[in-house]
C-alpha cells in the first residue's frame, strides 16, 4: 500500500484527489500547509508527494526544496499540481526537485496511470509475502 501525502490549500481538489489515491489503495494524510508538510514527511514514512505548488505561507516549490535538502526525506518522490500552467512553471517544477508535473484540474485517467507505474514500479511497496 502506497502512503501518500496530499499537500493541498483547496478543499474540492484535496476531496478530488483522496478520492482517487484511497480508490487505488494508498493510505493518503493530507495538510495545506507547507510547514506542516514538512513536520509530517520528517516524522512518518511516506512512499509519495502529491504538491500543489500555490500554498498559503512557504509555497510548493519551496516545500519541495526542503524536501529534496532533507536527507531523510530527499528520496520521496513529489508530484508538482498545478492551477496556473504557466510558461516555465514546469522547468522551475522540476528544478526544485519535483519528479513530474501535472496540471488542475486532473485528468482522472491519466492519475491513476501514474499511480499504477509508481505503484508497480521496482522500487514500488509490494507486498513482502507474510
Ligand atoms: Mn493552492
Amino acid at each position: 500500500m502506497l502512503r501518500v501525502l496530499v499537500v493541498e490549500d483547496n478543499p474540492v481538489n484535496l476531496e478530488l484527489v483522496k478520492f482517487l489515491l484511497e480508490e487505488e489503495g494508498c493510505q493518503v494524510t493530507a495538510t495545506d500547509r507547507g510547514e506542516e508538510a514538512l513536520q509530517l514527511a520528517a516524522s512518518m514514512p511516506f512512499d509519495l508527494i502529491l504538491m500543489d505548488l500555490q500554498l498559503p505561507g512557504i509555497d510548493g516549490y519551496e516545500t519541495t526544496r526542503h524536501l529534496k535538502a532533507n536527507p531523510a526525506t530527499a528520496s520521496i518522490p513529489v508530484i508538482a499540481l498545478t492551477a496556473q500552467a504557466m510558461r516555465g512553471e514546469e522547468a522551475r517544477a522540476l528544478a526544485a526537485g519535483c519528479k513530474l508535473y501535472l496540471t488542475k484540474p486532473l485528468n482522472t485517467q491519466q492519475f491513476r496511470e501514474i499511480l499504477r507505474s509508481i505503484t508497480a514500479g521496482p522500487q514500488g511497496s509490494a507486498p513482502s509475502a507474510a
